[in-house]
C-alpha cells in the first residue's frame, strides 16, 4: 500500500469515528455543473460547522482542496487523492448586520443570495443573479459580470488559514483575489444600498435576457473558459479561428459563445475537454501570439 492510500485509509476511518459526512470515488460527472467525467475524487466531505472544519484541520493541516459548487472547477486525471470539502450546514446562511450590510456565509449559492437580497429591495447584487457558484467560490474568483464584480460590495472576509481565524481586505482583480490558496473563506460582509425593486428586478430581468440570448444555458458548462486577453476578446478571437461548434468527443464549442465548451452530449470526458483547450491554445498562439489563459480553476495534474 503506497503512502497516499495509507493516509487515505486512516483519514476515511477518522472521518467515520468523528460522524462526518462524506462520500468515497465520487465521479468527477457529480462535482460540477460541467458533468464531465472520466476520472473520480477519492474523499469528498461535507463540513456543516466551523468545529468540524476545524477538527479537520488539526488532522489533516491544509492538504485539501476546498470545492464550492464546482461551476468553475474542471477536474482532470483518473483520480484525486486530495480530500475535497465542501461548506454546508451553518456555512449556508445570510446574516443582515444593519441596514445595508449583510454576512455572506461561503456556503451559500451565489445566484440565491443574489435573488434573495434583491426581491427585497438591495441593489448592488443585480450582476450576480445567474452566476451558479458558492458566496466562497464567488470571493475566490471575484465573480463579475454586466460591469460589476463582488469585489465592488466586499468590505472584509473570514478566512481560515494556517489554523487561525483572520478578518482580512483581500485585494482584487480581474477573476482574481490574493486570498491565499490553501485559505477556506467562512464568510464575506458586503455594503449594499436601498433602491426600489421595480427597478432592481427590471435590471435582473434585462441582464438574464441577455444571459440567455448569448449563452449556452441550455447544456453543461463552466460558463466562460478563457479570459479575456488584455483589450481583446477571447470569444472574438476564437470565433475568428473558427472554434465555434468544433467538437471532440462529447464536448464541443459552443455555436452561440465561442469561449464557452459545453458537454452537449452529457457524456464527455476531461480528454475531450484537454484536447479542445490545447487545440485552442495553440492556435491562438500560432495566429496571434497571444498565450490564453484559463478563467478554470484545474484541479488534479495540472494543465
Ligand atoms: C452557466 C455558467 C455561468 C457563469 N457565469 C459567470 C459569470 O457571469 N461571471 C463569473 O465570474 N463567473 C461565471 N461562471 C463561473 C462560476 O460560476 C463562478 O466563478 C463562481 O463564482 C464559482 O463558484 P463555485 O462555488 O462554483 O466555485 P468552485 O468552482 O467550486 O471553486 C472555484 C475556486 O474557488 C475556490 N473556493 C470555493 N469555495 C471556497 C471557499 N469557501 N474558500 C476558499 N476557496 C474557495 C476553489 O478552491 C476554487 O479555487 C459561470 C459558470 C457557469 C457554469
Amino acid at each position: 500500500m503506497s503512502e497516499q492510500e495509507k493516509f487515505l485509509r486512516d483519514l476515511i476511518n477518522r472521518l467515520a469515528k468523528l460522524n462526518c459526512v462524506f462520500d468515497t470515488n465520487v465521479d468527477f460527472s457529480k462535482l460540477s455543473p460541467f458533468r464531465i467525467g472520466g476520472g473520480s475524487a477519492c474523499v469528498v466531505v461535507r463540513i456543516r460547522s466551523l468545529k468540524e472544519l476545524q477538527i479537520l484541520n488539526s488532522i489533516i493541516g491544509e492538504e485539501f482542496y476546498i470545492l464550492g459548487r464546482g461551476s468553475n472547477t474542471f477536474f482532470r486525471g483518473e483520480s484525486i487523492q486530495a480530500p475535497i470539502i465542501k461548506l454546508v450546514g451553518e456555512f449556508d446562511k445570510i446574516e443582515k448586520i444593519s441596514a445595508t450590510k449583510f454576512r455572506l456565509y461561503a456556503g451559500a449559492h451565489f445566484d440565491q443570495v443574489c435573488r434573495a437580497l434583491s426581491k427585497d429591495g438591495y441593489s448592488g447584487l443585480e450582476f450576480g443573479v445567474g452566476i451558479p457558484g458558492t458566496v466562497g467560490g464567488a470571493i475566490k474568483m471575484n465573480a463579475g459580470a454586466h460591469g460589476s464584480e463582488i469585489a465592488n460590495i466586499i468590505t472584509e472576509v473570514c478566512i481560515l488559514y494556517e489554523g487561525k481565524l483572520e478578518i482580512i481586505k483581500p485585494d482584487f482583480g480581474y477573476r482574481f483575489s490574493s486570498i491565499p490558496s490553501k485559505a477556506v473563506i467562512l464568510w464575506g460582509d458586503i455594503h449594499i444600498s436601498q433602491a426600489k425593486t421595480d427597478m432592481i428586478m427590471s435590471l435582473i430581468r434585462r441582464n438574464l435576457d441577455y444571459r440567455k440570448a448569448t449563452q449556452p444555458l441550455e447544456y453543461p458548462s463552466l460558463g466562460s473558459v478563457f479570459k479575456n486577453p488584455e483589450s481583446k476578446s477571447a470569444g472574438e478571437i476564437l470565433e475568428h479561428l473558427g472554434f465555434k461548434g468544433l467538437s471532440i468527443g462529447g464536448c464541443k464549442f459552443s455555436e452561440k459563445h465561442a469561449n464557452w465548451i459545453i458537454n452537449y452530449s452529457k457524456k464527455g470526458t476531461y480528454k475531450d475537454v484537454e484536447e479542445l483547450l490545447y487545440l485552442a491554445i495553440q492556435r491562438v498562439k500560432e495566429s496571434f501570439l497571444i498565450d490564453l489563459e484559463l478563467e478554470w480553476v484545474v484541479l488534479g495534474s495540472q494543465f
